[in-house]
């Protein structure tokens, strides 16, 4: 009977509670549908108003944030570190974003999960630089530059070394590479003379590119917050990048701030290199492989050695120095070439570097057919893959650059083979590896590891900012 008293009053409570559940659920949804309809309609306005609007300034004069909402599981990705939201992955976008405005982003559930900067050009519609920090204002950026030069003080030491300053979304500033190069300028045409110039004080100057329209409408407080910071002599943009186009931008280069030398002489693990900031690929030197260059160098004593895209010489010149026998630098540019010879000048062994100017495939072939052999092989080619669909195509350039390198490698030779595509997973690259040693008949042996030097961070969950693979293998 007590059973009975205390039981039926509960279970209907309970029938009661799953049916009002059930209702509200209704109700979601249908509200759910009209509000997609709405946003809908609406963003098809937006992007007709978004066309006619001249002027590129964000236009956050209203109090409160554009929010945009994810679709249902998109959230994860952001929350694991992802910072890109492509426009298929946004359920609703509530208001007027100007092109580069912040938004709040929330998740399905329409809680908040970050900052965005927003673009309606880009099928990266958005770039989470923060989870907390709500306006992307010049105290902002002045705070994450002070962070990331805490991040390179602590590994490189307070010392003046050329790095990079900040890396884009890893240094949480989607879309804006700053390189640093601390140097003297070059003012005269023997390189041999200038290594006696002690006396003059070294410059720094920024080498910069705006990959976003976030950061390219923000460019003038972002060079304010570049001084505070850094406090350069001079900046000089160089967004001549392809992947401005994804975001609507045109090309765009020059002197933004003070003045900029042509030619600067910078130190890298104790050599002495030309940079041509305004004229060189990407900011002028490629400061990812520091430390790349200098452990692949360890086992060039006494080798003949074939620097295969050598670029101006990061990787021959220290081979050289630590004692190779000859070095061979071979790459399809001119002008690299004409600044690695200077450099070789510069570091007083140019006596046992030759360049040549070819196409890598057809002059490893060359190589093949003349008989040559080394004792150190590096291959630094540049990006292969370039999207998704280009994939198939890389990994066949890469087993037959790898192949053909092992056939040229003396029973014992070291191979320092890297690839720089963010594409080619490190798996996809050891596997081509493995590949290229079945094929030549050769077992390898790992000795080292290795990836981007430690001003290039990594983002966990974010591959993108994992790009570069480089192993040193012996080729038995
Ligand atoms: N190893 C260099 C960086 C290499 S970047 C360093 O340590 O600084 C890639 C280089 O490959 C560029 O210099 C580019 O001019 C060259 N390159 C691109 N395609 C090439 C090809 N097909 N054959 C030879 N060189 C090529």
């Amino acid at each position: 009977m007590k059973i009975l008293v205390i039981g039926l009053p509960l279970t209907i409570l309970y029938f009661i509670g799953l049916g009002t559940l059930h209702l509200l659920k209704k109700f979601y949804h249908k509200y759910n549908k009209l509000y997609k309809f709405a946003s809908n309609v609406h963003r098809d306005g937006l992007s007709l108003a978004m066309r006619s609007c001249k002027s590129r300034a964000p236009a956050s004069t209203i109090a409160d944030m554009v929010v945009i909402t994810l679709k249902p599981k998109e959230d994860i990705r952001i929350r694991q570190g992802h910072p890109w939201i492509y426009d298929n992955e946004i359920a609703v976008v509530e208001g007027l974003p100007a092109p580069g405005e912040e938004v709040e982003v929330h998740d399905a559930r329409g809680l908040p999960i970050g900052y965005a900067l927003f673009n309606p050009h880009s099928k990266i519609r958005a770039r989470v630089y923060s989870k907390t920090v709500k306006h992307a204002d010049e105290a902002y950026f002045i705070q994450a530059f002070e962070t990331a030069k805490q991040w390179r003080d602590f590994n490189f030491g307070t010392q003046r070394m050329s790095l990079r300053l900040v890396y884009g979304e890893a240094d949480s500033v989607p879309g804006l590479i700053v390189d640093g190069f601390i140097g003297i300028p070059i003012d005269d045409d023997n390189p041999e003379k200038q290594i006696q110039r002690q006396d003059v004080q070294p410059g720094l100057w920024l080498v910069v590119q705006f990959l976003s329209l976030g950061v390219d409408v923000r460019k003038s407080m972002i060079l304010n917050a570049l001084h505070t910071v850094f406090k350069p002599d001079g900046i000089i943009e160089r967004s001549d990048a392809p992947v401005r186009r994804l975001e609507g931008l045109e090309e765009s280069t020059g002197v933004l701030a003070g003045s900029v030398p042509n030619l600067v002489c910078i130190e890298e693990n104790g050599a002495l290199f030309e940079i041509d900031l305004a004229g060189g690929q990407k900011t002028g030197w490629f400061l990812d492989q520091r430390a790349n260059r200098r452990d692949a160098a360890r086992y060039a004593a006494g080798q003949r050695v074939l620097d295969m895209f050598c670029n101006q010489g990061g990787f021959s010149v220290l081979a050289a120095k630590a004692g190779a026998a000859s070095v061979l630098a071979v790459d399809s540019s001119a002008d690299a070439l004409e600044l690695l010879r200077r450099n070789a000048l510069r570091n007083g062994v140019a006596d046992r570097i030759t360049t040549i100017e070819a196409n890598a495939f057809d002059y490893l072939r060359d190589l093949e057919k003349m008989g040559r052999r080394f004792g150190l092989i590096i291959l630094d080619p540049p990006a292969f893959a370039k999207n998704r669909a280009s994939l198939e195509g890389a990994r066949r350039g890469y087993k037959e650059l790898n192949l053909r390198a092992m056939h040229l490698l003396e029973r014992g030779g070291v191979l320092v083979t890297c690839s720089c595509s963010h594409w080619v997973s490190p798996q996809l690259f050891d596997a081509v590896l493995a590949d290229a040693a079945f094929d030549s008949n050769r077992r390898l042996r790992l000795l080292e590891e290795r990836t981007q030097d430690l001003d290039h961070p990594i983002v966990v969950g974010y591959d993108e900012s994992r790009y570069l693979k480089c192993r040193i293998v012996q080729v038995l």
